[in-house]
């Protein structure tokens, strides 16, 4: 088969998240930086709470979501391309990190008292030296089989890539997530500095669109963890969901 008509075939989504503020590492200076008449994410120093878009609602006042059309029918089983990490940071603490994001998603993690009665399960599986299925032009490359979290160099502006495959009945059969190895990345609030990227509200994002969660707006539904644009480098907010995101995982995988 050719290969535009597998990635047809084969129902291939690349779905890049956006960066809030950055797309080089200028230090900040402007506390609010505003693009395309969208407030983006105001730096106040970090560990700073920030607001993403003022004229949003408040997340647990936010019902908005939308699905990509497929799920899980078995726990999503990952790996970690450990050879990826970047020489800064240390895998078994980056590892935390993703880990903790895949309870968030499957855990349905909230401030707003919703109860967790999403069915979604994960589990990890160990380190490889594979990489996951995304280029550094942000397309999906030929699925192997294998759900892959791991860094690698991606477009200026693109924090960072999943790839979604579909298999029968509109399940998902593989999902594969690149971080763009360009930024700065950090593991805790209290160590981030406003050039740097926090890694879980990231990769708590990412993980949504690897159980079938799609965008919701920034303009209307910033304060949702699966906004289109980041909050921020420091800002923790978008880790927790808010009552759009655990609507969306309620649906996909009721009890
Ligand atoms: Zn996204």
């Amino acid at each position: 088969m050719k290969r535009r008509d597998w990635r047809r075939a084969a129902g291939i989504t690349a779905i890049p998240l956006l960066l809030a503020l950055f797309t080089s590492p200028v230090h900040a200076v402007n506390p609010i930086r505003s693009d395309g008449g969208v407030s983006l994410a105001g730096i106040v120093g970090p560990g700073q709470p920030v607001s993403a878009a003022p004229a949003a609602p408040g997340p647990c006042n936010d019902p908005a979501y939308s699905l990509l059309g497929g799920k899980w029918k078995q726990p999503l089983d990952w790996r970690y391309q450990s050879t990826s990490t970047p020489g800064y940071l240390k895998g078994s603490n980056v590892l935390k990190v993703i880990n903790r994001s895949f309870n968030n998603i499957t855990g349905a993690r909230n401030d707003c008292g919703l109860a967790d009665t999403v069915s979604a399960t994960s589990q990890y599986l160990g380190t490889t030296s594979d990489k996951p299925s995304v280029t550094r032009r942000a397309r999906c490359s030929p699925p192997d089989g294998q759900n892959i979290v791991g860094f690698g160099p991606l477009p200026a502006g693109i924090l960072a890539v999943t790839c979604i495959r579909y298999g029968n009945n509109n399940n998902i059969s593989e999902a594969d997530v690149r971080l763009n190895s360009n930024y700065d990345w950090v593991l805790t609030v209290a160590a981030c500095h406003p050039w740097q990227q926090l890694l879980e509200p990231t990769m708590t994002h990412e993980i949504g669109h690897m159980f079938g969660l799609g965008h919701v707006g920034e303009k209307r539904h910033g304060r949702l963890t699966m906004s289109t644009i980041s909050d921020g480098p420091c800002s923790n907010d978008e880790t927790t969901l808010g009552l759009g995101d655990v609507r969306g995982l309620r649906q996909l995988y009721p009890q």
